[in-house]
């Protein structure tokens, strides 16, 4: 007998189609379909769903659900909507995605490091000027959030010469990245990092993280990176920083309002780059392996991955 799973997603009806179709190829004697395809039946004893930013209310139409597991490594907005905190959300681990976000991260820093926002910038101007080097083991890099995706881009970071320091919430043993902790630790590898890498998660405790004041605590002429979730910072703020010449550049891939408001003044200001959120997409091929294993455990063997802690949402 084949197991129907739910899959509820408010996605594109192409990424749709591509998930369905390469998770389903993985899988045996389990079918994962669309929401609205399923019978009353079958959304009765769905006890696991796929989702990918569901509607909360198809949620609530699956009485016996367990868990659900996400297509995507950012679950703040699930944790907020999930009708019940019973059920279990398993995020997306995907190696392949920490991979390619360590990768934009080195992108975006040699960008920072290389001064290409500044030679762009001459270039605009037909002017000729050269600036001194600096070499990368003289620019620092800090690393907010050392999870997957931050450990990922440490690594990145350091085979290319960067000295790394990192930020989380528990302490965290690794005998190469120098680890801070707490607002103290926060401190520090603000007044240190000559560029500073956001891989948080969203949570009440991160919002509104970096503000004037920890804006005020960074290296004078430091740069940003955010590739992790917009309401992180204070986009006034970081305005402010910018305005006054105390950050020299903010590279920005995740906004409080997605799309970007084409009136937003981040687009024109000579000191941001905008990204359209694309540092590492869920890639389809190894994020549907992963599924699917994770399904079939659970079927097979009744076994739950590892899930978002729910009281501190991550
Ligand atoms: P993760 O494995 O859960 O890692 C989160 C890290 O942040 C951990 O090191 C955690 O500390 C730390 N942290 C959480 N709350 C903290 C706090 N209050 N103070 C200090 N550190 C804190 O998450 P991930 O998979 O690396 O993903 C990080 C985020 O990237 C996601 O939540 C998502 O929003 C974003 N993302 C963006 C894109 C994109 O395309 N732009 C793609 C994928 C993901 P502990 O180690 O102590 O737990």
């Amino acid at each position: 007998m084949t197991i129907i799973v739910p899959f509820c997603g408010r996605i594109t009806p192409r990424e749709r189609q591509e998930s369905l179709e390469s998770i389903n190829a993985c899988l045996n004697n389990i079918r994962v379909m669309p929401f609205e395809d399923l019978t009353d039946g079958e959304r009765r004893t769905a006890r696991m769903a796929v989702v990918a930013n569901p509607d909360p209310a198809d949620l609530s139409d699956l009485p016996m659900l367990e868990w659900v597991q996400s297509l995507w490594a950012g679950v703040e907005r699930l944790v907020e909507e999930m009708p019940n905190p019973a059920i279990r959300i398993v995020r997306m681990t995907d190696p392949q995605l920490a991979l390619t976000m360590s990768e934009a991260v080195l992108a975006w820093t040699l960008y920072l490091h290389r001064d290409m926002p500044l030679y762009r910038e001459q270039q605009t101007k037909a002017r000729w000027c050269q600036h001194p080097l600096v070499l990368p083991q003289d620019r620092p890099v800090g690393i907010l959030g050392t999870g997957n995706l931050g450990r990922a881009a440490a690594h990145k970071l350091r085979e290319n010469g960067f000295p790394v320091t990192g930020w989380s919430r528990t302490p965290w043993a690794t005998a190469d990245i120098p680890m801070t902790y707490g607002p103290s630790g926060l401190e520090a590898l603000l007044r240190q990092s000559a560029i500073v890498v956001v891989l948080l998660p969203l949570t009440p405790q991160t919002r509104g993280l970096l503000d004037d004041w920890r804006f005020g605590q960074m290296r004078e002429g430091a740069s940003l990176i955010n590739f992790a979730r917009g309401p992180i910072i204070d986009q006034a703020a970081l305005g402010r920083a910018l305005d006054r010449g105390h950050l020299s550049h903010a590279v920005l891939d995740v906004f409080e309002r997605e799309p970007l408001p084409k009136d937003d003044w981040l687009w024109s200001h000579p000191k941001v780059t905008v990204l359209p959120h694309i540092s590492a997409p869920t890639q389809t091929g190894t994020a549907s392996q992963l599924v699917a294993r994770n399904l079939q455990a659970f079927y097979d063997q009744d076994v739950i991955p590892a899930c978002v802690q729910r009281d501190v949402g991550y």
